[in-house]
């Protein structure tokens, strides 16, 4: 292709949201053969919301509640922001000013913290009103020796299988409720999936959540479940892309999150949502600014026309 081929290319890609920065992510995108989707905020909406709350112990609701509130204060986790705004009765919003509203909100309850921790993969941990409070992930109970009795793991299955997430709090070394989040998928990414597979790429769905609620989820995609990789840690991300490449030929990575940069950098393709962190979006080759997965059947669109022919 010339370099006027390649110039219109990325002209008809920006003109439909799809930003390529360069030729040479143009042309690999045609000989992509597996694809790599990062689950929250790129396959669902990214706005998770919490659905449940079930407390085991005899702490009252109102008091749970605050506690595991003030503890996910401290983090940026869009699993925190669920907990923050369910707990100030807010449903997720669009606009950019929620999460002021949730700070200047917080004031009322917010109990004092301190020795506040984030566990990458797993959850944050502290000290409120002198107690310790772990809230995250079951790895993030379990590194703490922290018992799940089997009334708990049944109500985690039950998430799981809802394709929820789910955020567990104990209290002083005891499991004291479980919160479960709701992030649907995107409206297209089912028929994203669907085109991807009929050009003949192979899907793969790479999580920190837990195998059983990324298997749901895949499957909602359509994604095969031995294509899930789950409960990977942030820095994991980037092996799982080099491992692909040595077996399966050119690779793309779509990402959002911070955890992800590694991976978009490293994949043959990295393509990162408009939606996403700046550090997202500066790793990447390609920039999805509408955040609809089509614009990743674009790209490679353009790159098979722009590269087919003989300019
Ligand atoms: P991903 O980007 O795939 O969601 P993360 O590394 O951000 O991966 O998170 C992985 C898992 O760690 C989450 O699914 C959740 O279980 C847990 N986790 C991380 N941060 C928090 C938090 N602030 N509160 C609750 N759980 C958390
Ligand atoms: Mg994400």
């Amino acid at each position: 292709a010339t370099p006027t081929a390649v110039m219109v290319a990325t002209g008809v890609g920006a003109a439909n949201g799809v930003l390529i920065k360069g030729g040479d992510a143009l042309e690999r995108a045609k000989s992509i053969q597996s694809i790599v989707f990062d689950k929250t905020g790129t396959l669902t909406k990214g706005k998770p919301c919490v659905t449940s709350v079930k407390v085991f112990s005899d702490r009252k609701l109102i008091d749970f509640l605050e506690l595991a509130a003030s503890a996910e204060a401290g983090s940026e986790h869009p699993l925190a922001k669920a907990i923050l705004q369910y707990v100030n009765g807010e449903s997720p919003s669009d606009d950019e000013f929620s999460d002021q509203r949730i700070k200047a909100k917080n004031v009322n309850w917010l109990r004092k913290i301190s020795d506040f921790d984030s566990v990458p993969g797993k959850g944050v941990q502290c000290n409120v009103d002198g107690k310790r409070l772990l809230v995250g992930n079951r790895r993030l109970l379990q590194d703490a020796s922290v018992d799940i009795p089997s009334e708990a793991q049944e109500h985690l299955l039950k998430i799981e299988h809802k394709a929820e997430s789910e955020i567990l709090v104990a209290v002083d070394g005891k499991l004291e409720g479980v919160f479960g989040v709701s992030d649907p998928l995107k409206l297209d990414a089912a028929a994203v999936l669907q085109s991807l597979e009929r050009m003949g790429l192979v899907s793969f769905l790479v999580t920190g959540d837990n195998w059983r609620t990324a298997r749901a989820v895949a499957m909602e995609a359509g994604i095969h479940s031995d294509r899930v990789i789950a409960e990977v840690l942030p820095w994991e991300k980037v092996e799982i892309i080099k491992k692909l490449q040595k077996d399966n030929g050119l690779v793309a990575m779509v990402g959002d999150g911070v955890n992800d940069s590694p991976a978009l950098a490293a994949a043959d393709v990295g393509i990162a949502l408009g939606s996403g962190t700046d550090i997202a979006i500066e790793a990447a080759d390609i920039v999805l600014i509408r955040s609809s997965l089509e614009g990743v059947l674009t790209a490679i669109d353009l790159s098979k026309k722009t590269f087919s022919r003989i300019c």
